[in-house]
């Protein structure tokens, strides 16, 4: 993987839950060790579970970050677009980044309320200029309707194969650090291949909120 490496170096991560982070973009975390990087959630910060385990991940990727406690119970209750918004930017601040790492507009499976939201906040930010980042990549997943688990969206631009040491250290973050079973969702979904849409200056006009997939 040879594309940014050598000159993207401040990256921030942004996604809803404790996880997302390891599920969706372990493998571009790992491979970068040399990166700085700063990972929030923007839910699970009161979650006892959770909370820990996420700040064990981060410690284990070298990373930096910080929950928020944004509801997150059962029904899914849309937030409000603002909130989202306000919390972020108490973590992003005047902060450059090289790059910004989110959901992807439709989520990564059918579907998480909480994490196209998370997609649409930060596309909002970036677009307006209030998150000040030269690029912004959203993670590239379908799950054809829930007809299998979540893999690489086949027209993304950016995507690439872990080597098997990167996959195994990320497969470990989510078995042994989040305490995901080998039969869980979550362990059984553990993207070998990862995968990003990609925006900057030039084709930020191309983000939608719809059908990502569909035009790129
Ligand atoms: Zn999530």
């Amino acid at each position: 993987m040879k594309h940014k490496r050598d000159i993207l170096h401040r990256a921030c991560i942004l996604v809803a839950h404790p996880d997302d982070e390891t599920l969706w973009a372990g493998g571009l975390i790992i491979m970068h060790p040399d990166w700085l990087w700063k990972i929030y959630t923007l839910c699970r910060a009161s979650d006892p579970d959770r909370a820990p385990k996420f700040l064990k991940a981060l410690s284990m990727l070298n990373a930096k970050g910080e929950m928020a406690d944004l509801d997150d119970g059962p029904e899914q209750e849309p937030l409000s677009g603002s909130d989202i918004q306000n919390q972020i930017l108490t973590w992003t601040g005047q902060d450059h980044y090289d790059l910004l790492i989110s959901h992807g507009p439709q989520g990564e499976y059918t579907r998480h309320r909480r994490h196209e939201e998370t997609s649409r906040a930060v596309q909002t930010l970036w677009k307006e200029g209030k998150i000040d980042a030269a690029e912004l990549w959203l993670f590239a997943y379908q799950d054809n309707e829930g007809a299998n688990l979540p893999q690489a969206a086949a027209g993304a631009p950016i995507q690439f194969e872990l080597p098997d040491d990167v996959w195994q250290k990320k497969y470990r973050l989510i078995t042994e650090v989040y305490g995901f079973t080998p039969d869980s969702w979550e362990a059984r979904t553990t993207p070998r291949v990862e995968a990003y849409w990609h925006f900057n200056r030039e084709n930020r006009h191309q983000i939608q909120k719809t059908k990502l997939e569909d035009r790129l």
